[in-house]
């Protein structure tokens, strides 16, 4: 599933080809996604140019003067960059190519064969995009200078579940999934199964600091394979070439050799070091 480095990543393979540019047309092929696409989406966007390419967690924001469209991969879900040049066509659609969004000199293509992905549209006329429905209880971005320790502290004192629990809800702070809450964790020698409330200031300030460097870390060796990216093969795997914890069960943790344990928390994998994470 991708995490917040893939979807940052993803922005930044897009923004060059689609900011200040504009829509020609729109080809849905397959409606039926997590929702379904919007049914006059080309005559909503036809025309039309992107202003910007956004990303809030795990959602794109395609924004246009008249409103924003929405994505999101879902489980499985991939933009790629075709050009448009004479004499180099495009590839035909295969059977989970579901939208083309195609520019002047680009055509963007969504495949998603898992189809948990969305696209949908949100206009100017309904309010601020940052209101709807899918984006208003989102926590705070993790690069927000407004992420901090303090704030990490403030936001579990009334929360008993496990702070690993309380990552993945997404409402403290968006886009730390799974892979990243075990990494950041380790890094910041927390126990995942310790109640969040229970963290002082201090491990609150340790852990949000590795929280923001396991994702920055994770995006720089995205971005890396950008080149690749870009009318190839989507953007594959995580960027966690040399997990410390994440799918290491057993195997010796590189810090001190004991074998990395793996539990599980509300039916999610956890791995973590018993003697590194006994904050
Ligand atoms: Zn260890």
């Amino acid at each position: 599933m991708p995490e917040l480095p893939e979807v940052e990543v993803t922005r930044r393979a897009l923004a060059p080809h689609v900011e200040g540019r504009t829509l020609e047309s729109v080809a849905v092929r397959e409606r039926r996604l997590r929702w379904p696409v919007p049914l006059r989406l080309h005559e909503q966007l036809a025309g039309r140019r992107v202003e910007r390419i956004d990303r809030r967690g795990k959602y794109l924001l395609w924004r246009f003067a008249h409103g924003t469209l929405i994505s999101h991969l879902g489980m499985s879900g991939t933009w790629r960059v075709w050009p448009r040049e004479p004499g180099r066509p495009v590839p035909l659609p295969q059977v989970h190519d579901h939208i083309d969004l195609l520019f002047r000199a680009h055509c963007i293509r969504l495949t998603d064969p898992r189809r948990f992905g969305a696209l949908l549209w949100s206009a100017v006329a309904d309010g601020p995009v940052e209101g709807h429905p899918l984006l208003a209880g989102l926590g705070i971005e993790p690069f927000d200078p407004g992420f901090s320790g303090e704030w990490l502290y403030r936001l579990t004192r009334s929360r008993s579940a496990p702070i690993k629990q309380v990552l993945l809800a997404g409402d403290v702070v968006v886009g730390v999934g799974n892979i990243y809450a075990s990494e950041s964790l380790f890094r910041a020698g927390i126990n995942p199964k310790l109640p969040a409330r229970r963290l002082g200031r201090a491990r609150c300030g340790l852990l949000a600091a590795a929280i923001s460097e396991v994702l920055a870390e994770a995006i720089a060796v995205g971005g890396s394979t950008l080149r690749d990216f870009v009318g190839a093969d989507g953007v594959a795997g995580y960027f966690m070439n040399d997990a410390f914890v994440y799918e290491r069960a057993g195997q010796a943790c590189r810090l001190c050799a004991t074998p990395i344990t793996r539990v599980l928390q509300g039916q999610r994998a956890t791995y973590y070091c018993r003697r590194c994470q006994r904050r």
